[in-house]
């Protein structure tokens, strides 16, 4: 590894020389940048990581507590990156065609991999009407009236998040809906799950009229003569599920591109998405196809009962061979427990707020070993979500089968998804079994508030160590698992450095020893994924012939995460550059 960091770095110096030693004007026979950022604060990352109580190492642009640029300027050239230094030398880049653009200041960073999310979810969402906190009627019906007018006429209007509990003695009906949505089947699901909205329309196609028999265990809500008022309670709900047509590939399509311009928009450069099934998987590869993906993705195919044909397909072909490809296919989500908070996750001992209880996992949980061992001998690395100790210790075992059957499992770099309670005994393990802790800072921070009713006072020191974990030669990565929880990276890096929420609570910090540096931060949102994925060598930091995968922001992440943490929630992403192509820009 070393001598590569070398080899690049003089292939670098030796490109820098040239361009030095000649004038600018011979230098235009030379390679031309297509793009060059200039003006930057840039932190290439190229340096040796931090030890591993977080200290800088000593090639790092760091002293006396303050984190100084390594660059101001980058050129770009054929989706790579040419060279970075000062605006001074870049310029020996800039020819006719070069497009320049001054940074003002801004600071640039290795693009952000989002390495666990689930980029559909974002897009059903902006597709769904918000209906949270609306409290009338009338308010109801104009937000979906506004939708109609821009949905073709037949096609289902979908919205969700009118609160069940709020609207409980007063239950909606259709009548405002029929109003104004004739020609439209409309569905409004409550945001509890136990109660959904449809208008008339909606009615028909699911072929429900006065006195249809409810499943047991639901009620279709009827007025003083029996005719349905329009509402679906608990398990009724799946008359009107089932009438909605699955979504056509060109919807889902649109889907997947609306989550994936929203973290674009938030500064990442690629997408690990965890868990992807029959249903979006044809969306993914036609937009591969037609080259419209705007951000790298990784499929985690999900290890699932259900998902099976389109894991054997796979597990037949073997991961994507071509590493430049947007859209890689080569690892594998399988699923091991549940949630902490719904006390789903497995525990070695009952939970402390609920005795004789400790969960379910395993087989028990649909995780299906042989499939996954299959993925595992095709070349594929595989994910395992994992949260209670039991659920860790049990993967750990796991883990430690597949390397006995083959010992090349180890160079695979399978990871532990979530990896949230760890019981003492088996934190070393990580590191002698080369595993990944791909983990959600934020989840710390907002289940801080019960986790520790959960597990109690000693367990919860095993809880969300990130850096134990890392003392323990676990590879870090950090990652929001969107949908669930905010992905803005301000928010991710906050988080991970303060253990505290936006109010800066709890004060100090939730078990604050075990925080990361800024630096280990951005690294586990940029090169730690880049090398987890054996892409090191293409992307994760700023250097001569690796991929033009660039973020750039309003602030300085680096002070200001050592200084002043708390103001790293005031920042924003500005640009972001993908491949040298210009996905978003707000400069
Ligand atoms: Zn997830």
């Amino acid at each position: 590894m070393k001598e590569q960091r070398f080899l690049i770095h003089s292939l670098a110096a030796s490109v820098l020389l040239m361009a030095s030693a000649c004038d600018t004007e011979t230098n235009k026979s030379g390679p031309l940048a297509d793009l060059v950022l200039t003006g930057g604060k840039v932190y290439s990352l190229d340096w040796t990581d931090p030890d591993l109580d977080g200290q800088p190492s000593a090639d790092a642009p760091f002293n006396d507590g303050t984190w100084s640029p390594d660059a101001s300027a980058v050129a770009i050239k054929d989706g790579l990156i040419l060279g970075l230094g000062s605006d001074d030398e870049m310029s020996a880049f800039v020819g006719d065609a070069t497009q320049l653009i001054d940074l003002n200041g801004a600071t640039v960073v290795p693009g952000f991999v989002e390495s666990h999310g689930h980029y559909p979810e974002l897009g059903e969402i902006a597709e769904r009407i918000d209906l949270a906190n609306v409290t009338t009627m009338d308010e109801m019906a104009a937000r979906v009236a506004a939708r109609i007018v821009n949905t073709p006429p037949g096609e289902w209007v979908v919205g969700a998040g009118w609160d069940e509990g709020a609207w409980a003695d007063e239950l909606p009906t259709k009548d405002a809906l029929d109003a104004i949505s004739p020609d439209h089947p409309v569905v409004l699901k409550g945001r509890r799950g136990f109660g959904t909205l449809v208008n008339q329309n909606a009615l028909d196609i699911a072929g429900i009229a006065s006195d249809f028999e409810a499943p047991s265990g639901g009620e279709i809500v009827s007025d003083d003569n029996g005719h349905p008022t329009g509402v679906f309670l608990n398990r009724a709900q799946t008359l009107i599920t089932e009438a909605m047509p699955p979504a056509t590939l060109e919807q889902k399509k649109r889907i997947v591109m609306t989550g994936l311009m929203e973290i674009a928009e938030a500064g990442y450069v690629s997408g690990h998405h965890a868990g992807v099934y029959a249903d979006y998987y044809p969306a993914y590869a036609e937009l591969a196809e037609e080259n419209k993906l705007p951000v790298r993705v990784e499929a985690m195919l999900a290890a699932r009962p259900e998902n099976l044909d389109l894991m054997n397909s796979w597990i037949e072909r073997g991961p994507t061979r071509d590493p430049a490809q947007k859209f890689q296919v080569r690892g594998v989500k399988a699923y091991y427990d549940a949630s902490l908070g719904s006390r789903g996750a497995k525990m070695i001992e009952d939970y402390s707020d609920m005795p004789g209880h400790s969960g379910v996992s395993g087989s028990e949980y649909g995780f299906p070993e042989d499939v996954v061992m299959a993925a595992i001998a095709a070349g594929f690395q595989v994910g395992v979500h994992a949260i209670g100790d039991a659920g860790n210790r049990e993967v750990l075992d796991f883990y430690e089968r597949a390397v006995a059957v083959d010992a090349n499992s180890l160079g695979l770099l399978h990871r532990v998804e979530h990896a949230q309670i760890v019981h003492p005994d088996d934190f070393s393990r990580f590191g002698q079994l080369n595993l990944v802790a791909s983990m959600e800072p934020c989840h710390a921070v907002e289940d801080s508030p019960w986790a520790e009713d959960r597990v109690g006072p000693d367990r919860i020191k095993g809880g969300y160590a990130w850096r134990t974990l890392r003392k323990n030669g676990a590879k870090l990565i950090f990652n929001s698992d969107l949908s669930g929880t905010d992905f803005d990276i301000f928010y991710g890096l906050h988080c991970a450095v303060t253990r505290s929420d936006r109010n800066a609570m709890p004060e100090g910090g939730w078990y604050i020893e075990e925080a990361v540096s800024i630096e280990e931060a951005v690294r586990a949102w940029t090169s730690w994924p880049a090398e987890s994925s054996q892409r090191e060598d293409l992307t994760g930091t700023l250097a001569p012939g690796k991929f033009a995968d660039i973020t750039v922001l309003s602030i300085d992440i680096f002070n200001v995460g050592q200084s002043d943490p708390h103001r790293l929630l005031d920042g924003q992403a500005l640009m972001t550059v993908v491949g040298g192509e210009i996905v978003v820009s707000q400069l």
